[in-house]
């Protein structure tokens, strides 16, 4: 090759890596941001029937920023989530992002449920790399549709430096939120997600990235658990508590063979004393008990007003019921020790 051609190729060959687009993974589930209705000013739709090549096409932008792949998990409201996709997900997270061409991945999720799917990849994921959880509360055929600007937030989180390392994150409404603290407020309002411990990590203005925090809880790559070989989950049920409150339901999640149950007491995990009995009892027949709160804000600490020590229970520390329930469940993937699984709820 002469001198000259062998500088063009050189140049070329910087050029496409220095300014190569990074590759992100759309891993798209369902939820209202795939929802479609019949009319712009009805709230009525039907949750994931939009595509996720539908999903990509609606946002141009997204593919002047990255490369975009997109790949179809499921097409379920989140309210249907279950284990089997929870599995399939987080082992298909983990596959690309062991792949060296693969710089991120991006959910799309319905928002009812997103809090503990994205907490599930949070404490399963195998990777520093930027996982990012995107979902909206209007459907694409809505007037104001919040996908699109949602989405195209998302994956400029995802191919930010600075996303790496923080574990799994959400992304809504300009927001950008850990998932051990994010939680759904509102039913039906566009900002309808917030961190009531620890408050937003960050922002996200029209694709404009600025972080204030990093989360300090154990994740992703410093987390014990691991989903690859597993098939199933153990069963784990909430019982959410109220005065006259009735032991049926304690005994039928025994019947039922729950390895766990998480009581969403009442205050600082509170118990009415006839649950309070039944579930000590669950206790000595091997199921392991979390006390957590109805409380949306704050943590239930160990031996509040409840003799936790007797009667052998845990305290969910500042984890809400739902995702007191997901660290259980792959807590039981190791241990049923209550005071193994106690450190837990402090680490994660
Ligand atoms: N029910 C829907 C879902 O979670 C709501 C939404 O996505 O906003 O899939």
């Amino acid at each position: 090759m002469k001198p000259f051609k062998q500088i063009l190729v050189f140049l070329f060959v910087c050029s496409s890596v220095l300014f190569a687009k990074p590759t992100i993974y759309i891993l798209a589930t369902g939820g209202t941001i795939a929802g479609a209705g019949d009319s712009e000013i009805k709230s009525s739709y039907s949750a994931g029937a939009v595509t996720v090549d539908k999903l990509i096409a609606a946002v141009p932008a997204i593919n002047e920023i990255a490369a975009i792949k997109g790949e179809q998990i499921s097409s379920i409201g989140s309210q249907e989530m279950n284990n089997q996709v929870w599995l399939k997900l987080s082992k298909r997270v983990n596959e690309l992002l062991a792949q060296k061409d693969v710089d991120g991945i991006v959910v799309t999720h319905g928002t009812d449920t997103m809090e503990e799917s994205a907490y599930f990849l949070h404490l399963t994921v195998k990777s520093k790399k930027p996982v990012v959880f995107v979902g909206a509360m209007r459907s694409g055929t809505s007037m104001s549709a919040d996908g699109p600007m949602n989405l195209y937030n998302a994956v400029n989180v995802a191919i930010n430096k600075e996303s790496a390392g923080k574990g799994v994150l959400v992304v809504m409404n300009d927001e950008i939120h850990s998932a051990r603290e994010v939680t759904k407020t509102l039913t039906t309002s566009v900002q309808t997600f917030a961190s009531p411990n620890s408050g937003k990590i960050g922002t996200v203005f029209y694709g404009n990235v600025e972080y204030f925090m990093q989360p300090l809880k154990a994740h992703t790559v410093n987390s014990e658990f691991d989903v690859s070989k597993l098939q199933s989950l153990p069963r784990v049920d909430i019982l959410f508590a109220h005065p006259e409150d009735s032991t049926v339901f304690v005994e039928a999640s025994v019947n039922a063979s729950a390895k766990g149950i998480i009581h969403a007491g009442m205050g600082n995990g509170n118990l009415f004393p006839s649950t309070q009995d039944a579930l000590a009892k669950a206790v000595k027949e091997g199921v392991v008990v979390v006390r957590s709160s109805r409380v949306t804000n704050g943590a239930t600490t160990l031996e509040g007003e409840v003799d936790d020590k007797a009667f052998g229970f845990i305290a969910a520390n500042s984890l809400n019921a739902q995702k007191a329930r997901v660290l259980l469940m792959l807590g039981l993937t190791k241990t049923n020790n209550p005071k193994e699984l106690q450190k837990m709820f402090l680490k994660y």
